[in-house]
């Protein structure tokens, strides 16, 4: 089913051959509730914990696909959810970091990760918002909530060369890359729409 999932990958565009690795070798149907367990190989979103949802595999492996994963690279991910995405980053053989404002999510992709052993660099409960400055600069960034607008923080956060990959937009967001050119110059490229839940900023 995986194999068949990663073909349908290919026919939609996906090319990167270690990113249709991760989708023909990762369990997506363990991440999600067993009530819709049956449909994981299904090309499709489905509801997780919190009114959150499991991105569809399509959008995972295109925005993996857009952040151009080096192995060792450090790359910070904004909404951990049910931690697939994550678990194709450390298929990639990246350093993770990731955060995740929902405490139901963030304690229980936490204990699934330690019993998966999936090892992030740190899973941190938070505001991915301001992003996660200690650790800073980083290789890439991925957003996998919809950001009404650009964080600034992440764009300070990005080493010079790096990447950022996030839907930018309320209803629907647009693909965006951003790539930093200089201490001043992003390289921006939008690509097509996509829908995802909302990136909410906590206002403390
Ligand atoms: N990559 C996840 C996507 C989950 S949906 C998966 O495929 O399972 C988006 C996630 O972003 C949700 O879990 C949501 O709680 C989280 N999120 C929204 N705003 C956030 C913020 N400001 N900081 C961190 N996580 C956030």
């Amino acid at each position: 089913m995986r194999n068949k999932l990663a073909e349908t990958l290919v026919a939609k565009g996906i090319s990167n051959n270690n990113v249709l690795n991760a989708i023909r070798t990762i369990p997506r149907h363990l991440f999600m509730d067993s009530s819709f367990e049956g449909h994981a190989y299904q090309d499709k979103a489905f509801p997780i914990a919190a009114d959150q949802t499991i991105s569809q595999p399509y959008t995972v492996a295109f925005q993996s696909q857009l952040l151009e994963v080096k192995p060792e690279q450090k790359i910070l991910e904004i909404g951990t959810g049910s931690g697939y995405q994550t678990a194709v980053l450390l298929l990639l053989k990246a350093r993770v970091y990731t955060i995740e404002r929902q405490l139901e999510l963030f304690k229980k992709t936490k204990i699934f990760f330690g019993k998966m052993g999936y090892r992030p660099k740190k899973m941190i409960f938070g505001d991915g918002y301001k992003g996660l400055p200690d650790q800073a600069p980083y290789d890439g960034i991925i957003v996998t909530a919809g950001a009404p607008e650009v964080p600034k923080a992440l764009m300070s956060q990005l080493k010079i060369g790096g990447r950022l990959v996030i839907p930018v937009g309320s209803d629907e967001q647009i693909m965006t890359l951003f790539v930093r050119k200089s201490e001043k110059e992003f390289e921006k490229t939008e690509y097509g729409s996509f829908r995802f839940v909302p990136l909410l900023e906590d206002k403390n």
